[in-house]
């Protein structure tokens, strides 16, 4: 079997990025040790969002949207994509003055938000404390079912015919122009992708990327509880955080009624088991917002691990001077299904040395290299 390209990894970012280059009318296969949408791509929540921790995070998160919210329309009901919107949740004066900042900065990059004062808060969402400051609405984020928008972009995709998936495919290692599988097969090819998230280090080992655990809770259906997708501001403070665990209040309403919860984060751990004390102190944390969420009747509670950069930026590029010919987009931490289809983008534009429509320096895999034996 010999293809054009060979995408390692069918979560959501793979799946963009073999997308992406079959649509440039390339063959492609897919090459997954389990099953598409595995991985991250099926623990996450699937928020759509734009963030703002830098300046080269939002303009990918803002890029990345508008591929969403452009491609929504062909997705099916299955995929449960829903502009349901974030509301950010300023608590105090504080979080309010950072709801102010948001609103700037989004507005620099023309995107579209609306400043709620306590009342109309409480009326958007009847269902949170009273009183909070006020709030932020970003009424064009949304939300996705990420392992099967990842199934849609390689099986109903503009350029699907040209992509094979192969599962049950462990790769072990990767030299230039070729990919060895577990099995002993040797796949040869003048394009490698490794896209396969957290494990992408142990095909690379210099890559920077460190697990970052999270804790996720999903309740039974409760029908209209909440309509947005709803965030503390203190979130980006928390999700940023470089050590130890930390929790935030992030409450989505899923299309089937229920309330997804998140999120913790932890470093340096790769135990999948439920820790009851962090997931205790997340929902405490949501209670302070949402009163009555103790109440709801929990249905699952799962854990996931995100691929973190240390600038938590992802790693999209070539792998290096060593590896010709192989390419890396990996490392999207917490925000890899908003951002996969702008890796998808940004990726191909390099490969077809064509111009990216956005800046690709802040993500470019050797961005790193220029520490390298010291910090990274
Ligand atoms: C708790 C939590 C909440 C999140 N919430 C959000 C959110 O709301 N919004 C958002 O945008 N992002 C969110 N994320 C992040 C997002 O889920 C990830 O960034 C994204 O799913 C990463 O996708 P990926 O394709 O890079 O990796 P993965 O989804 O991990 O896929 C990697 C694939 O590679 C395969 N693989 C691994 N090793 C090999 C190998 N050696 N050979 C072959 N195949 C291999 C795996 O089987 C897997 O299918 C969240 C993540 C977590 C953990």
């Amino acid at each position: 079997m010999t293809s054009d390209a060979v995408v390692i990894g069918a979560g959501i970012v793979g799946a963009a990025c073999a997308a992406e280059l079959a649509a440039q009318g390339m063959t492609v296969q897919v090459l997954d040790a389990a099953g598409i949408g595995g991985g991250a791509t099926a623990a996450g929540m699937g928020h759509l969002v734009v963030m703002n921790d830098s300046p080269a995070e939002l303009a990918l998160s803002r890029y990345s949207r508008e591929l969403w919210l452009a491609l929504a329309p062909a997705l099916r009901e299955e995929d449960a994509f829903v502009r349901c919107g974030t509301l950010w949740v300023a608590a105090d004066e504080e979080e309010w003055d950072a709801a102010l900042a948001l609103r700037h900065a989004f507005a620099n990059a023309q995107v579209r938000t609306e400043l709620l004062d306590a009342a109309a808060l409480q009326e958007c969402e009847p269902a949170l404390a009273a009183p909070l400051a006020g709030g932020l609405l970003v009424a064009d984020d949304a939300i996705v079912y990420a392992p099967r928008a990842a199934q849609w972009l390689l099986e109903h995709s503009l350029g699907c015919r040209n992509i094979q998936v192969r599962l049950g495919c462990e790769v072990r290692s990767v030299v230039s122009g070729e990919v060895r599988l577990a099995s002993g097969e040797c796949v040869k090819t003048g394009l490698i992708v490794i896209a396969n998230g957290l494990a992408a280090q142990r095909l690379v080992p210099t890559l920077p990327i460190r697990p970052k655990k999270g804790h996720l809770l999903i309740t039974d259906r409760y029908s209209g509880y909440i309509r947005h997708q709803i965030l503390e501001l203190g979130y980006i403070k928390s999700a940023h955080q470089s050590e130890g665990a930390s929790v935030a209040f992030n409450a989505q309403p899923r299309p089937t009624g229920q309330i997804l919860l998140g999120s913790s984060r932890q470093f340096d751990t790769l135990d999948r088991a439920v820790e009851w004390p962090v997931l205790m102190r997340m929902v405490e944390r949501a209670s302070r917002y949402l009163p009555s969420l103790p109440s709801l009747n929990a249905m699952r509670t799962w854990t996931g691990f995100r691929a973190a950069t240390p600038d938590g930026l992802p790693l999209v590029g070539p792998a290096g001077e060593a590896l010709a010919g192989v390419w890396i987009a990996a490392g999207h931490e917490g925000l890899g299904v908003t951002t996969s289809l702008a890796t998808a983008k940004l990726l191909a534009a390099q490969i077809c040395g064509v111009p990216a429509a956005i800046d690709l320096a802040p993500y470019r895999v050797d961005r790193f290299s220029v520490e390298a034996g010291r910090e990274v």
